[in-house]
């Protein structure tokens, strides 16, 4: 399960930075283009929390939209949709992906 791995990798950020203290919250940055359903990864943190000991640390998530800048017609913006990487005005494929590829703990409370 890719949410589950992800996880994994979060945990092993967090303690990599925290020692052995209580962690409350973490706060991660999810791009919409990392195709993470946020209902799995929560689900999934509640299994890796335990399992990893620190069973107070609530997972904050920070959801970031796409955005996209054509090749084809220099337009900005969003995507229609998730699954497809394309120009919202020309569809076409040849586009620079500016965000949503975002997949980062970005800030940790602890006791
Ligand atoms: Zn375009």
């Amino acid at each position: 399960m890719h949410e589950l791995s992800l996880c994994h990798a979060i945990a092993g950020v967090v303690k990599s930075h925290t020692a052995g203290r209580q962690v409350d919250v973490v706060r991660v940055q999810v791009g919409a283009l990392r195709q993470v359903v946020p209902e799995s990864l929560e689900f999934c943190w509640t299994l890796v929390r335990s399992h990893e000991d620190m069973p107070e640390a609530e997972l904050e998530l920070e959801l970031v939209p796409a955005e996209v800048r054509c090749g084809q017609c220099g337009h900005r913006g969003g995507l229609e949709s998730r699954w497809a990487v394309c120009c919202s005005r020309c569809r076409s494929g040849e586009v620079e992906v500016l965000r949503g590829n975002e997949f980062l703990v970005t800030s940790l409370d602890v006791t």
